[in-house]
């Protein structure tokens, strides 16, 4: 991030690398979705960046994103999309569902068994991926990749759940190169018992070009177009 640029200019220069990305790994910069996470950014920003064309937006706390959703909604007509990504309890589901149009940390079969309740009550479709544990530590949150088939396959009998795919955050200290490759590989194994969900969340500030070399197809990128975070 370049101190002292605009938000405008941050952005496009955001694209701008998404654009080089692609192209350098033989992609199409149209096939990679920009979410920009206005996660300790006020409304105000989200409309902002409505404006410049953005119109995928990422939040990881109910509490926050709840009421900045609605005043969005209330202050533009541009269409756009909110995507869940952090940690999602699952007494906050019914509040996520009322904007949110996709869920990036589907983590665990207890969140799963909620948000198949709650979507079929409210008869409302979500896109989910799966988040990945590249830990090695079965204790922390996410699936591991040697799961993920057969969480896969609990996912797709809730009718309301779209599989997108599969979801990872690079480990602090770890080689984004490698985290990213086996993020790649659990998606390949994904696939092969849902075939079309083929689509990678992976990638943020930091590491988003090597994500995309390595076939993210949503980036989640925070702090490099917004600028550090405010509370
Ligand atoms: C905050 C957050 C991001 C964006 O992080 P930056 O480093 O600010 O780009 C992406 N994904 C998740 C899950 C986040 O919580």
């Amino acid at each position: 991030m370049t101190q002292g640029s605009s938000l405008a200019e941050r952005y496009e220069a955001a694209l701008g690398r998404i654009q080089t990305a692609a192209v350098t790994s033989g992609r199409k910069a149209d096939d990679i979705k920009l979410i920009v996470v206005t996660k300790n950014h006020p409304a105000s920003l989200v409309l902002e960046l409505l404006e410049l064309g953005a119109r995928d937006f990422g939040e990881n706390r109910d509490q926050e994103a709840a009421p900045k959703a609605a005043d969005v909604r209330s202050a533009s007509t541009i269409a756009h999309d909110w995507h869940f990504v952090g940690q999602l309890q699952s007494n906050k589901v019914k509040s996520v569902l009322k904007y949110a149009s996709s869920l990036h940390s589907l983590d665990r079969e207890s969140l799963l068994a909620e948000l198949n309740k709650q979507t079929e009550r409210l008869e409302k479709n979500l896109d989910v991926f799966i988040e990945l544990n590249l830990t090695g530590d079965p204790g922390r949150g996410g699936i591991q990749p040697q799961h993920v088939a057969q969480f896969a396959e609990l996912a797709l009998a809730a009718p309301r759940l779209n599989l997108l795919g599969v979801m990872g955050v690079a480990g602090l200290g770890v080689e984004p190169e490698l985290e990213f490759e086996r993020i790649r590989l659990a998606s390949e194994a994904l696939q092969v018992v849902a075939p079309q969900a083929r689509f990678i969340s992976a990638g943020m500030s930091e590491d988003f070009e090597v994500a995309i070399a390595n076939g993210a197809t949503h980036v989640r990128i925070g702090t490099a177009i917004t600028g550090k975070r405010q509370y």
